[in-house]
């Protein structure tokens, strides 16, 4: 049974009872519409420490796009179902008053990488991601925390803020989970119509071609994507590109 949160104050208190004392926790959040991927890192949790926290919250500050804010899936039961299934523990759903009694005033900013890749063409995202999990991992205080290497410069930035803070929370990347026909999966990949679909499943076909990144930039641009960066760092090449008005992120080791 996974026990719900439906305020911070509450969770609070619960935190600091006994209840946890020398018990591990495993923590991985996400803005819900939720997919294997997730289940993934649901899963990974379960197996390593002895209770699971999850959080759902569509985080405003990590948009740049409003519209993409407000368009953004919400299929709580859904997502509340896959929890309880998958044996999670506890879910936290926070509002934005409470995760921010300031306003947004005071933030983490990462002065170098998250200005690049998508952090260059989503001004300050990685400010927003960086301050909530920032505040989850003082809310929660979890042993270990889970996130996907579809967002690999997220989980890059996110290893770097624990570094330099000091936080004890171990920081554990789980492999991307792709689609019978290779696709990332994405809660974005419900908004692509037929024919998109079709094309999004060849993106990371031409990603880990054996060619230059200009080369496979220009390659995407002729089959109808807009490209926003090919780039590689730390032997992984990483792409975005939109199809219509849906961004797709993937990422691949080289
Ligand atoms: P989100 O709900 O999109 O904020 O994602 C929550 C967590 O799930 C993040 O750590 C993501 O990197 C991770 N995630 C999203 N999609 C995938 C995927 N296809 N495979 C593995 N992890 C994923």
């Amino acid at each position: 049974m996974t026990q719900l949160f439906h305020s911070l104050s509450e969770w609070r208190v619960f935190r600091k009872q006994n209840h946890f004392n020398h018990k591990t926790i495993g923590f991985a959040p996400t803005m819900g519409n939720l997919h294997d991927g997730h289940k993934s890192l649901f899963e990974r949790s379960l197996n390593e420490n002895d209770f699971t926290v999850t959080t759902l919250f569509v985080n405003p500050t990590q948009f740049n796009n409003q519209e993409d804010f407000k368009n953004y899936p919400k299929t709580f039961e859904k997502d509340f179902d896959l929890m309880k299934n998958t044996g999670v523990h506890y879910l936290i759903l926070p509002t934005f008053e409470e995760l921010y009694p300031d306003n947004f005033l005071y933030k983490i900013i990462e002065t170098n990488f998250s200005q690049m890749l998508c952090g260059k063409h989503r001004s300050g995202h990685f400010d927003g991601v960086l301050t909530v999990v920032m505040k989850y991992f003082q809310l929660i205080k979890p042993t270990r925390a889970y996130f996907g290497e579809k967002d690999y410069q997220q989980l890059h930035l996110i290893k770097g803020m624990v570094d330099a803070f000091f936080i004890d929370t171990e920081i554990i990347g789980c492999p991307t989970i792709r689609s019978e026909s290779n696709l990332a999966l994405s809660s974005r990949n419900n908004r692509l119509s037929t024919e998109e679909l079709k094309l999004a499943e060849i993106f990371p076909k031409i990603l880990k071609q054996k060619k230059s990144c200009e080369k496979i930039s220009e390659e995407l641009t002729q089959l109808g994507f807009v490209v926003d960066y090919i780039e590689e760092h730390f032997g992984r090449r990483f792409g975005a590109v939109h199809l219509g008005n849906v961004r797709l992120i993937d990422n691949i080791e080289l």
